[in-house]
């Protein structure tokens, strides 16, 4: 008998649409929201780089991982990690299989923009004593003057022992501002561009204002400050130049909106993407293949340098593990798959003319799939291939889990890189996945709890097969 189809039921059958995931499946949200409590610590204590590579190590060792030593034989199910100068780290789990059968990478980043101190900072004008900074990334400059800004780094003194420096986080802190003009006499700063309503050497710290009490010295205040650093961590003006301090927002992770499912924060770029590979990587027992998680550094300026992606530090750790089970490494490389694990943009309804609501990744649709970057033309972009979108999306269906897709923006609105480019070049077929985020780059970006628990679910899937 010829039964006719409803157009509905063709609609249903042939058309692709995407649901808020809590009306497809309610009890995510509570399970999000339990989960969103570690990410919220974890916010709080990896505010830099550094302090992230710490935490990563230590939820590493309290789950059993070891630092990986290249003469030593790891069976399988063992759990390894490497300390790349306390700025990077790699975890990872051996799997049953051998490594040449090929390894399955995360490559999330743990810097995140903001403002670093100049070699020489430290100066007074008018009684003022501040810092002189250079920010570190994309940062829309404007955005960090008048809030409260923590210092956060290392100091290698002469006889090489490291001062580790925290200022503004506890709350009993001090914290420490970049100033604006008041807008009663802002007629002409009112006429730049946006790029410079505060200019790169206006991004000063404020302070200290007062001075050190003997009428001989002439910049008082800036002895003064000197006085209090050298009395707290035993440093002098020479050992800022062999320091890395940083600026970035003080505080930690607040929850948003009235139904609390939003995460306002310092830094989901990327550390949101590091947490959930964290918990999907450490949660991974006796996985079939090898996991390789990777928390690099420098994403935000390129990857280059000897703790970015652009170092052969991933390389040489997939290396040694395929000389540990006398394998070729160029066949585990070729074998291998990579998740480019890193934040995109969500779509914000106020700003809704820069993006194409088609191909555009929404709050609390989950991780959003992004076959390429780049930009004027896909530009610098790993372009994933269709069979390895193919292979990674048909994962995530057969295990049931929300995933969507989407672009950086509309077409020459602007663009932008991952690391995928510089996994994919050493032969790896990767592609990029990772929570949507509004206000990237701001000093309090936006997620949806719901898109941090299931972009983990999407690791975990990925790793421990
Ligand atoms: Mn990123
Ligand atoms: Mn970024």
């Amino acid at each position: 008998m010829d039964t006719k189809v409803s157009g509905k039921d063709l609609e249903a059958m042939l058309t692709y649409k995407l649901d808020h995931i809590a009306k497809k499946d309610k009890s995510i949200v509570d399970k999000s929201f339990e989960f969103c409590e570690g990410y919220m610590d974890f916010l709080g204590q990896a505010k830099t780089e550094r302090l992230a590579n710490e935490t990563i190590i230590d939820i590493a060792k309290a789950n059993g991982y070891v630092e990986f030593d290249p003469n030593e034989y790891y069976p399988a199910g063992s759990k390894v990690y490497v300390n790349n100068r306390g700025k990077s780290v790699i975890l990872s789990t051996i799997g049953r299989e051998k490594v040449d059968q090929g390894v399955r990478i995360v490559a999330s980043h743990i810097d995140s923009p903001r403002l670093d101190l100049k070699p020489n900072p430290l100066y007074e004008s008018q009684d003022i004593a501040l810092f002189k900074t250079h920010y570190y990334g994309g940062v829309k400059r404007y955005q960090w003057a008048a809030i409260p800004l923590a210092l956060h780094g290392v100091v290698i003194k002469k006889d090489g022992t490291k001062v580790d420096i925290h200022i503004g986080e506890d709350a009993g802190d001090p914290v420490f501002v970049i100033t604006d003009l008041l807008p009663h006499l802002a007629k002409d700063q009112g006429e730049r561009k946006m790029r410079d309503v505060i200019k790169g050497e206006e991004m000063n710290i404020i302070l200290a204002s007062l001075p050190y009490d003997d009428e001989e010295v002439k910049e008082a205040v800036k002895l003064q400050v000197l006085v209090l650093l050298n009395e707290k961590y035993g440093i002098t003006e020479r050992d800022f130049i062999n320091a890395e301090l940083e600026i970035v927002p003080a505080g930690g992770a607040r929850d948003i909106g009235l139904d609390r499912s939003m995460i306002g924060s310092y830094g989901h770029d990327d550390r949101v993407c590091a947490y959930t590979s964290l918990m999907a990587e450490v949660e991974t027992k006796d996985p079939e293949k090898t996991t390789v998680s990777v928390y690099a550094d420098k994403e935000e300026v390129g990857s280059d340098g000897v703790t970015g992606l652009h170092s052969d530090f991933l390389e040489h750790f997939i290396m040694y593990i395929s000389q540990m089970q006398g394998v070729n490494y160029l066949t585990t490389l070729r074998n291998s798959s990579c998740l480019s694990a890193d934040v995109n943009a969500g779509f914000d309804p106020t700003f809704a003319d820069v993006m194409d609501p088609r191909n555009s990744a929404y709050l609390n649709k989950g991780p959003v799939i992004t076959k390429y970057t780049g930009s004027a033309g896909k530009g610098g972009t790993n372009d994933s291939s269709a069979e390895f979108v193919a292979e990674i999306t048909n994962l995530f269906d057969e295990k049931g889990l929300f995933w969507q897709t989407g672009e950086l923006g509309k077409v020459d609105q602007g663009g932008g890189g991952t690391v995928a480019k510089f996994i994919s070049q050493k032969n790896v077929n990767t592609v990029d996945i990772g929570v949507p985020v509004l206000s990237m780059h701001s000093p309090f970006e936006l997620v949806a709890k719901i898109d941090v628990y299931t972009t983990y679910l999407a690791f975990l899937a990925f790793l421990d097969r």
